[in-house]
């Protein structure tokens, strides 16, 4: 590369200070977009503070002792072509498809037991498995995390930020459709006023006086969601009310959201 140190050339008196901004802006671009080649081909590059990154390097597989036993399902050679052709890619947004096209986030929690605030997600990893050779769709293969980023040669950081940007554009992959955590919105004031009403009518006439204008219920411990609910569809005020939960998943959720249950 010939040198272009824009320091180092002849700049003319007339327009001294514009031509040389103009060139230093160019250059210190182009010295950018090289590097971002670089960085998204997975070889070797200077960062901005002169430190030397090396390229990107085959990770390891799991061990043994992995469930899913990703190391017998995928050969190094096939896991070097994944690789290569991840890096081949040498474009953010292009390997960020390819994370959320492998990946799928999966919702941890189960109606008997979460509230909003503890919702979770499991990521589940996959690589692509050409099984049969006249075929050019690869199988999706589940693998565990620990050969997904090491055949891959990634970060975690990388498939969250890959996660983000899938929901931050709106747009879903198919191979997530239908795996997205199906949180349901309440936004009606009247089946939200059946199940409160509901509940604070669960307590004891005791209770219900010490908690009458509060959000606070005060029930048996022994009383699950499960139980409540089905006394709900039997309640004799429900049809005061032109709207109601209609599951189970919707009323404990209108409880977790707006009630706050004391066991005794
Ligand atoms: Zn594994």
């Amino acid at each position: 590369m010939p040198s272009s140190n824009p320091e180092k050339e002849v700049v003319p008196e007339i327009k001294k200070s514009n031509k040389k901004g103009k060139r230093k802006r160019t250059e210190s671009n182009w010295i950018d977009n090289k590097r971002k080649v670089l960085v998204n081909s997975g070889q070797e590059y200077r960062s901005r503070d002169g430190s030397v990154r090396s390229k990107k390097v085959l990770g390891p597989v799991c061990p043994e002792t992995c469930k899913l036993k990703c190391y017998e399902k995928f050969d190094l050679e096939t896991r070097t072509k994944i690789f290569t052709d991840f890096w081949k890619l040498a474009d953010h947004r292009k390997q960020w498809d390819y994370v959320n096209k492998f990946t799928s986030k999966v919702s941890k929690v189960r109606c008997t037991t979460e509230t909003p605030s503890s919702r979770q997600h499991n990521v589940h990893y996959f690589l692509p498995l050409y099984t049969d050779s006249n075929s050019n769709t690869p199988e999706r293969v589940r693998v565990c995390q620990r050969t997904f980023l090491g055949t891959l040669s990634i970060t975690g950081r990388i498939v969250r930020t890959a996660h983000t940007k899938l929901s931050a554009s709106g747009t879903t992959l198919p191979d997530n459709r239908g795996k997205q955590p199906n949180i349901p919105k309440i936004n009606d004031k009247t089946m939200v006023h059946s199940v409160c009403d509901h509940v604070a009518s669960l307590q004891d006439a005791l209770a219900r006086a010490k908690n009458i204008n509060t959000n606070k219920v005060t029930l048996d411990k022994k009383l699950t969601i499960e139980n409540m609910f089905s006394m709900y569809l039997d309640w004799d005020q429900l049809s005061n009310y032109s709207n109601k939960a209609q599951t189970c998943r919707e009323y404990k959720h209108i409880v977790n959201k707006y009630m706050l249950i004391e066991r005794y």
